[in-house]
């Protein structure tokens, strides 16, 4: 749907839910609507954000189709959401690129990078499969640790400056101040519903999704793939020190800290996105928009691919095919990292962002006083 038409129908909607009101109780949205009497575009792009698509507003309101009043709030949210990806996105062109196609640019990508690092790999003189097996399955034969750390290092500080400029463009869209946003008391608030999943549990009764009956699956898988990245992330930060600050060379023991922190986030990451995926396919159609499949998928698939890669690679390390297994995992790793920017993962910023602002906006008296 073009941008236009997307923010004219989420107005018109915002517009009927504030005179019904009904759907207040069911989360943020609907308070940070009611404090409101037009809708801008910057207003609209945040309360999409706001919203986590569980589709209980669709499933109680009386004015969903067949009414004439054709209201679909979480359809109508996600068709924005989808273009405050593409609208905040830096550089724009490979958010457009990523958009329609993202399974396939993915794929394309993890071949293209596999096969990037082979032929480095043999133009150095590196040998990837039937090497004979190293005792120690010292991973830096097959690549120099300065070479890891340039490519990786290189890679994670355009998609730090990429992300924040996403950020940065979200945050100025709603019109709120930088000073506002280093708020302790509002990014506390903001932190405790993000870690918390707050809204996904609805009280005690889990959320509406896939379908009309509440569950709390996909909160349970939500924090698996959650804290699994984390402790993956924390495992690199663990390896890190131990080469640098230690002077330990990689691969470390089954106990260490790096392969105890990777495994358990390799685990999370395992059944986290697979139940994610297992939960998209079963979706509600009326409730999602169908354009966005293949950018979801995508940003599940390379997770999952990431984890598998990564225990393969454990399984592997004192093989012959350690080397094409380190090649395989790293391909995916930094195709995952190029694609966050422009993807799904950049909802749980926006939404982020958006539980900071609404915290703020809690904070400081309504000036609505009625209907206009
Ligand atoms: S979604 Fe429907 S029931 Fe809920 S507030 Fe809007 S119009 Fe009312
Ligand atoms: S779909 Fe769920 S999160 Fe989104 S507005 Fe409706 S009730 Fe709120």
């Amino acid at each position: 749907m073009p941008v236009h038409d997307a923010l004219v129908n989420g107005e018109r909607i915002m517009r009927i839910c504030n005179a019904c009101r009904y759907c207040e109780g069911y989360c943020a949205v609907f308070p940070a609507m009611e404090r409101r009497l037009q809708f801008t575009p910057g207003d609209l792009n945040y309360l999409a954000n706001l919203c986590h698509n569980c589709g209980e507003c669709h499933y109680a309101c009386q004015y969903s189709p067949p009414h004439e009043f054709d209201v679909n709030v979480p359809r109508s949210f996600a068709e924005i959401r989808a273009q405050t990806y593409r609208q905040y996105a830096w550089p724009a062109p490979l958010a457009a690129m990523f958009e329609r196609n993202g399974l396939a640019v993915s794929v394309v990508l993890v071949l293209a990078l596999v096969l990037a690092m082979v032929a480095a790999a043999l133009i150095l003189g590196r040998t990837l499969v039937a090497a004979p097996p190293d005792p120690s399955g010292a991973f830096y034969r097959f690549m120099p640790p300065a070479v890891m750390a340039a490519l990786f290092g290189g890679v994670s500080l355009f998609v730090a400056l990429a992300l924040a400029m996403g950020f940065v463009r979200f945050w100025r869209d709603m019109g709120e101040s930088f000073a506002d946003f280093t708020r302790p008391a509002a990014l506390w608030s903001a932190a405790k519903d993000v870690l918390r999943l707050e809204y996904l549990d609805g009280k005690g009764a889990g959320c509406t999704y896939p379908g009309e009956e509440r569950s709390q699956a996909r909160r349970w898988f939500h924090h698996l793939t959650f804290y699994g990245f984390a402790l993956c992330f924390a495992a690199t930060v663990a390896g890190t020190i131990y080469h640098y600050a230690l002077g330990s060379k990689a691969p470390y023991g089954y106990l260490s800290l790096p392969v105890v922190l990777g495994t358990l986030g390799g685990i999370g990451l395992l059944i986290g996105p697979a139940g994610l995926l297992w939960l998209r396919l079963r979706s509600d159609p009326a409730t999602g928009d169908a354009g966005q499949f293949g950018m979801d998928a995508a940003f599940i698939v390379l997770l999952l691919a990431t984890s598998l890669t990564g225990l393969a690679l454990l399984a592997l390390r004192h093989t012959s095919v350690c080397g094409l297994a380190l090649v395989v995992h790293l391909a995916v790793v930094m195709a995952l990292f190029l694609t966050l920017p422009y993807g799904k993962f950049v909802h749980g910023i926006y939404r982020s962002g958006a539980l900071v602002r609404y915290a703020l906006e809690k904070s400081r008296p309504a000036t609505n006083v009625g209907f206009d």
